[in-house]
């Protein structure tokens, strides 16, 4: 049995000053993943730093006439606010693709944005796995790596990052708001996940010592035209074995604007930018689609058991841009 000390922070200083004192410390939101991964003794952290009664809970109207969304809010009170659905439906269908109601019911943005990789061998420690412990190596290149990446991989890691919501905030261009003990940063979301690289074990370009407050949605919500597609096993409460966030801005028939994230193929939610601009001011037809999906997927590689996705991934994205321009019942 792992002991472990219990703080609860009562302003979001107190809790940054909390973590600050303890580099083994924890802050914990929902719990869904955290209390799961040191059931596993995949997390075994000196104390939790309680957040949930941080005014972080709040959904108002950010800058430049975007959105801010709280990092306490949970996953149900985004997706069914009534500005999220008006305006981000994109985000909405993201959040709803994930878990159970119950799950959401506790997940907040921020433990969304933080959680890790549902990688099998990152959760049993009796296995190598580079991302729990570091230089170990890694069971799933040469193991049962049907969920794995197939874009951004490295010779140390192949595992996904399993949000759906994150794909969305991607597509959007969400911001996130941190703060730390040297002040507030201001983190593009395409930004804030890692690629493996030799440092797999830190998933998010967001220090030890800082907290998310929460997301800036922009003004531009690509409401009229938008897609969430989820592939996956089972058609509820499964993750993603390939999922596409499509959104576009049309003139008849003609894109003035495109975007496109996937998820469940990277360690981050993947966009390119190349491809979207090979998009705009073409037609949208099926044609076109199945161009971008081929560019985007140029480089991916598979492994043993998921080489599958590459092709999924291709017609996911074509359907999902069909969706999204309304040649397609979503
Ligand atoms: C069975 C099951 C199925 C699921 N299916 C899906 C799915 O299909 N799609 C999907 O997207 N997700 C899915 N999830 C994951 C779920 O969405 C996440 O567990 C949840 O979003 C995490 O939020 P939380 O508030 O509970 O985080 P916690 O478990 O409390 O924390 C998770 C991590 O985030 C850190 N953290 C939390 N808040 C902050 C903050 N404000 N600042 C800095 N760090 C913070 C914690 O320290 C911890 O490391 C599933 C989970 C389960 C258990
Ligand atoms: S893919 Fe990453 S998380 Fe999975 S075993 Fe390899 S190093 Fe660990």
């Amino acid at each position: 049995m792992n002991s472990f000390n219990y703080t609860r922070a009562e302003d979001v200083a107190e809790a940054v000053r909390e973590m600050a004192m303890d580099g083994k410390a924890r802050f914990i939101a929902g719990g869904t993943n955290l209390i799961d991964l040191m059931k596993e003794n995949v997390e075994r952290p000196s104390r939790l730093i309680d957040i949930t009664r941080l005014p972080l809970k709040e959904i108002y109207a950010g800058i430049d006439g975007g959105l801010r969304v709280g990092s306490l809010v949970t996953n149900t009170d985004v997706a069914y606010n009534e500005e999220v659905q008006r305006r981000y439906p994109l985000l909405s269908k993201a959040i709803l693709a994930g878990a159970s109601p119950q799950l959401r019911n506790m997940a907040t943005v921020g433990g969304n944005l933080m959680q890790r990789t549902r990688c099998c061998y990152f959760y049993d420690t009796a296995t190598l796995c580079n991302k729990r412990e570091p230089e170990t190596g890694c069971s799933a290149i040469a193991g049962f790596n049907r969920a794995h990446a197939v874009l951004g991989t490295s010779e140390h890691c192949i595992a996904t990052h399993p949000s759906d919501m994150c794909v969305a905030l991607a597509a959007l261009d969400t911001i996130v708001h941190v703060k730390g003990p040297d002040g507030e940063r201001a983190i593009p979301c395409v930004d804030f996940h890692r690629f493996p690289g030799d440092t797999p074990h830190m998933d998010t370009n967001l220090r030890p010592d800082e907290i998310i407050t929460g997301v800036e949605l922009p003004a531009k919500s690509f409401a009229n035209n938008c897609s969430y597609l989820k592939v996956r096993d089972r058609a509820s409460y499964a993750f993603a074995l390939v999922s596409v966030a499509a959104a576009l801005e049309l003139e008849g028939e003609t894109i003035k604007e495109a975007r496109l994230a996937l998820g469940g193929v990277a360690h981050k939610p993947w966009r390119d930018q190349d491809v979207e601009a090979l998009l705009k001011g073409q037609r949208a037809t099926t044609k076109n689609f199945r161009r971008a999906a081929e560019a985007l997927l140029r480089d991916a590689r598979g492994f043993s058991h998921n080489n599958f996705k590459i092709e999924l991934a291709k017609r996911a994205i074509v359907r999902a841009l069909s969706q999204a321009s309304g040649e397609e019942m979503q």
